[in-house]
């Protein structure tokens, strides 16, 4: 079943007397639990589109429908979103920032926090949860905006080019962890990237986009199993 539907997006962005088209009637269906990766060269609008289905941007026409559900332009409903320069709070602790999504979810403190404590612990942050985010490496500030974006149990987990400010090597191990979560709380992902590499290497279907307006170039099914 899709568990999540793209139907005919379009968006412009508004420049010196012109407006372009970075989407244009633009539509996708995502399958339930499956690994998704939108491929494409820098600006062709991937992050756009991330960012409409998470709702923190706003599309002028077309409908993002979860699970059945209109949330197009809202935010909060069953997404989580993690991106490319973590977004961390600087003046929160690791613990803090994780379990900042909850506030906005209305759930007590104390609760909030246990739960946060599980998801600190499943990015094998444990020691660090009292750690400030200046403390951590880049790869340990990733691994607690994924903490953060799973914490509020998402539907659909949206991530931004996640690992594109890391080295190779933590870009790597990030992969693998990643992979490693999704095979024990399988959920559907939508992942951007513009290495054909990483998209080979995560997904289970590979959405590959053209620029200007992005369009939907080809779909690649990835069926030699993960390593
Ligand atoms: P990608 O994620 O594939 O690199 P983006 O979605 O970031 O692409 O950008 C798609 C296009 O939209 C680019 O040409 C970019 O310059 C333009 N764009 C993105 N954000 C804005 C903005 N806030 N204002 C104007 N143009 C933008
Ligand atoms: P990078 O972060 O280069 O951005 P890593 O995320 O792998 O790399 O972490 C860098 C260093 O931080 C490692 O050498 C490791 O000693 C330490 N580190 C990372 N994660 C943990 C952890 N969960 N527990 C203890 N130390 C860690």
């Amino acid at each position: 079943p899709d568990k999540l539907e793209i139907r005919n997006v379009t968006k412009y962005y508004h420049g010196r007397g012109n407006s372009l088209p970075v989407l244009e009637n633009f539509s996708l269906a995502v399958k339930d639990l499956e690994f998704l990766v939108l491929l494409g060269p820098s600006g062709c609008g991937k992050s756009t589109l991330l960012r409409i289905i998470d709702g923190i941007e706003t599309c002028d026409s077309g409908q993002v429908v979860l699970d059945g559900k209109n949330v197009t332009n809202t935010t909060g409903d069953g997404r989580g979103m993690v991106f490319q320069s973590f977004e961390l709070f600087p003046w929160r602790k690791v613990i803090d920032n994780v379990a900042f999504g909850l506030e906005v979810t209305g759930v007590g403190k104390a609760e909030r926090l246990d739960i946060a404590r599980e998801y600190v612990n499943l990015v094998g942050l444990s020691a660090f949860e009292h750690s400030y985010p200046h403390e951590l490496s880049g790869g340990m500030q990733q691994r607690v905006g994924i903490a953060r974006a799973l914490a509020i149990k998402p539907q659909v987990l949206l991530m931004d080019e996640p690992y594109g400010a890391l080295d190779v090597q933590t870009r790597d191990l990030l992969q693998d962890e990643l992979l490693s979560i999704w095979e024990r709380q399988r959920k559907t992902v939508i992942f951007v990237t513009h290495s054909i590499e990483e998209a080979l290497y995560l997904a289970d279907r590979i959405v590959v986009m053209s620029p200007r307006p992005g369009r939907i170039e080809q779909i690649i099914d990835v069926p030699f199993g993960r390593p």
